[in-house]
């Protein structure tokens, strides 16, 4: 019996040590509004909405996760003065938060714009990183399920975005839409379906961290 609750101690250790923590990311903020829709609307507002709703939503299933902002103000270390200062320097600070946490699996949300209005529907990129590309088929089967929603193939993202080459974790960045195109910019304006492609996110990062179903029951 002893044993048998040693044992059973000793496994509730060791999932607590490996428990995965979802580094929920808003693309932007601060001084950085990131893209801008024609009608003037930023998409750090947009991502930072999405990311408030997927924090909330694991927090009901119990997941571990942390925000890299949770405002549209961001504070800067007194030493960078420039725009680009400021921007490395929050950078950094994303980075480091996911890499002090051991088991970290990074969700950045974006908006997309175009030089055309014509281009439309989410698309989920990853990272080079073991995992990642599984998390992408997660979330972009979800995101294909949300009625009217056009979701674009996904793809390994290109080593210019900082974030995503640093992150030694999996790690995807999703682009919930194009501002560029009328009809992805009123949904994404609309508060219901940001909180539907939180729902999405969430479902895809709680089927990605339980793994492939077990088939031998
Ligand atoms: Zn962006």
């Amino acid at each position: 019996m002893k044993i048998k609750s040693g044992l059973v101690s000793l496994l509730a250790a060791v999932s607590l040590l490996s428990k995965p923590c979802c580094i929920i990311d808003a693309g932007h903020g601060g001084d950085d509004g990131g893209a801008v829709a024609p009608d003037g609307t930023a998409e750090s507002g947009l991502n930072l909405s999405v990311c408030l709703k997927l924090d909330a939503l694991m927090g009901l299933y119990g997941a571990d996760a942390a925000l890299t902002r949770s405002s549209e103000a961001l504070d800067y270390p007194p030493d960078a003065q420039t725009i680009k200062a400021r921007k490395n320097a929050d950078q950094k600070r994303r980075a480091e938060l996911i890499a002090s946490k051991e088991n970290a699996v990074l969700i950045s949300v974006h908006q997309n714009t175009y030089g055309d209005a014509g281009p439309a529907g989410a698309q989920v990129l990853y990272n080079k990183y073991p995992g990642s590309s599984e998390l992408a088929s997660c979330a972009y089967r979800y995101l294909g399920m949300l009625e009217g929603q056009k979701v674009r193939a996904s793809a390994e993202i290109s080593d210019n975005i900082f974030l995503m080459r640093n992150a030694e974790c999996p790690a995807i960045l999703v682009e919930c839409g194009f501002l560029s195109n009328a009809e992805d910019l009123s949904r994404l304006e609309n508060d219901e379906h940001r909180t539907k492609i939180a729902v999405a996110l969430c479902a895809a990062y709680i089927d990605y961290i339980k793994g492939p179903e077990d088939t031998n029951g």
